[in-house]
């Protein structure tokens, strides 16, 4: 399964990952300032558990690289190319 992997001591949120999905697995927080996967998206519940219990409701960088299996990712790539600070990286299945 693919990984889609997000390094939250890059990621400015301004959502390029998310606008470029063509499968929209990806979205950006409530609170505009991190983009992330859909949750129902995700495989691995720790991953999610991790995001929420480290970086949800920051505003700074925070020093947290998060694994998410999705099992819908097609492994396209374009996220990757459309990260202007290389926050997330695809490790294909
Ligand atoms: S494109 Fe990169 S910096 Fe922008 S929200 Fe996505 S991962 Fe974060
Ligand atoms: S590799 Fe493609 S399908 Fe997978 S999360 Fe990135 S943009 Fe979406």
């Amino acid at each position: 399964m693919p990984l889609v992997i997000y390094d939250y001591n890059k990621c400015t949120g301004d959502a390029s990952c998310a606008d470029v999905c063509p499968v929209d697995i990806l979205e950006g927080s409530e609170n505009e300032r991190w983009c992330k996967p859909i949750d129902d998206e995700v495989e691995n519940q720790e991953a999610i558990n991790q995001y929420y219990d480290k970086v949800n409701d920051s505003e700074e960088q925070v020093d947290v690289i998060i694994e998410n299996e999705m099992p819908e990712c097609v492994e396209c790539l374009s996220c990757e190319a459309a990260c202007p600070h290389e926050a997330i990286s695809i490790e294909p299945s």
